[in-house]
């Protein structure tokens, strides 16, 4: 029991004790913060079209305000959860709130595609393409609305049920798009292979084309062999104008990046919407 096991560990180390017992309060308060109240919320950072610097869509993500200690940073609880029977409810949370604000805004008008990111976890649950189609009926959203996120390492997992998934969801309509590319170990020629219409490159390699020519060509051969492969290309963590130029002057379809918009709010998110469609 757990209980028993950080106390076997505290014996030896501290340190390692006060980590296991913050993990284990997170995940418990986290359990209770899905079953109700407002501690959890989405954001939305808008995805931008390069060549046109139109907005294409926006990623949801997720945030945390625990009512005793703050906020908590995705980073820490996330990997958490997903390692938790909660991934699963986390998820169910994250897709049918993204979709009731989604068909709020289609019924104002507002139509942003939104990006949704998944975890390993929901790959593996029996049924999860199933409960997906169950969702979009019921907020009545068209699946080519909406994209799924999956990080290059969660697909790597390569288990029948996960393909057997992303087939599925590929088969209804839905969009899929790999996470983190370049932190994995996976080859494009691999993932040619999967239903996969969209690469992000992950920002770690976006943030070092400022700083030189080996940087630069490693992200221009990134993009040139996955929209050869015939992947719509994304680049994360975009945060100047100098890195958003050179992206486009190599062909990069999107990106999305503090320079463009920060995650933002429901209601910010609204009005960056209508003064980009001013602009
Ligand atoms: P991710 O999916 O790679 O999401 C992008 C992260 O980069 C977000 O961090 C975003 O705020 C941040 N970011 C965006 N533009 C910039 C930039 O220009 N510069 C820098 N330095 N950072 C930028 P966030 O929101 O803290 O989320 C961290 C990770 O937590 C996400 O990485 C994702 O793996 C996970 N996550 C967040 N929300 C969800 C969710 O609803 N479900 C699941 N399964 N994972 C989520
Ligand atoms: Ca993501
Ligand atoms: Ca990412
Ligand atoms: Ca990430």
């Amino acid at each position: 029991d757990a209980r028993a096991s950080m106390q076997s560990v505290s014996v030896f180390s501290p340190a390692l004790h006060d980590g296991h017992r913050r993990r284990f309060q997170l995940l418990q308060d986290f359990g209770a913060a899905l079953a109700g109240g407002d501690q959890l919320r989405l954001v939305f950072q808008p995805r931008v079209d390069l060549p046109t610097r139109r907005c294409v869509g926006a990623e949801v993500l997720l945030r945390w305000q625990h009512p005793t200690l703050g906020n908590i940073s995705p980073a820490e609880f996330i990997p958490i959860v997903e390692h938790s029977p909660h991934a699963r409810t986390m998820t169910a949370f994250v897709i049918d709130t993204a979709l009731r604000q989604m068909a709020l805004w289609r019924s104002q008008g507002l139509a942003p595609p939104l990006s949704i990111n998944i975890s390993a976890a929901n790959l593996e649950e029996d049924d999860f393409a199933a409960q997906v189609g169950l969702m979009l009926m019921r907020h009545a959203i068209p699946p080519e609305q909406i994209e799924l996120e999956i990080t290059e390492s969660a697909i790597m997992r390569d288990t029948d049920q996960a393909l057997k998934h992303l087939n599925s969801l590929a088969g209804m309509g839905i969009r899929l798009a790999m996470d983190d590319f370049g932190t994995g170990y996976s080859s494009l020629a691999y993932l040619q292979r999967l239903p996969m219409n969209v690469v992000k490159i992950d920002q770690s390699f976006v943030r070092d084309i400022g700083e030189g020519a080996r940087e630069q060509r490693l992200v221009h051969s990134m993009i040139s062999l996955s929209k050869d492969l015939g992947f719509r290309v994304v680049a994360e963590g975009v945060e100047t104008a100098a890195v958003a130029d050179m992206l486009a002057g190599m062909e990069c379809d999107e990106a999305q990046g503090y320079f463009f918009a920060r995650p933002l709010e429901t209601a910010a998110f609204e009005a960056w919407l209508h003064q980009a469609r001013a602009d």
